[in-house]
């Protein structure tokens, strides 16, 4: 047998690995709820409590973000790379940021505070999405 790949000293399990792979896949930064139901159209014994240790693990390891929103759930991230979320306060959507701005905000807010490892994507910015904006009907 080979062994297991390993990411950030985290063996990857097959089971571990579809998560990762399924949560991959959304963008929409799901709720464990959410990315159980995808992750058992591809695994269909899995169960949540399963889903719910998986992802902590992956959290742990880096591989995956766990984010509180003002009012929700928590919510799960595969996402590389820092950014910024946007959620539509009429929705609730959650979409992901890329601006240079991010990586800027965190140096800037290590300079001010000393910490140290910023994670600019916990800056929480709302707004309301173009689909929530548009004129209903036609
Ligand atoms: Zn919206
Ligand atoms: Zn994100």
């Amino acid at each position: 047998m080979s062994p297991l790949p390993v990411a950030n000293g985290v063996r990857l399990t097959r089971q571990r690995q579809v998560v990762l792979d399924t949560l991959g896949t959304m963008r929409t930064h799901p709720e464990a709820m959410q990315v159980f139901h995808a992750v058992r159209e591809r695994m269909p014994n899995i169960s949540l409590a399963t889903v719910y240790r998986t992802l902590g693990v992956l959290r742990d390891a880096g591989l995956v973000r766990e984010f509180v929103t003002h009012d929700g759930p928590r919510r799960y991230d595969a996402t590389p790379g820092e950014h910024f979320h946007l959620a539509c306060r009429s929705c609730g959507r959650l979409v992901d940021v890329e601006l240079p701005e991010a990586a800027f905000l965190g140096r800037r807010a290590a300079e001010v505070t000393l910490f140290s490892d910023i994670e600019v994507s916990q800056v929480e910015l709302t707004g309301i999405c173009p689909e929530c904006a548009a004129p209903s009907g036609g």
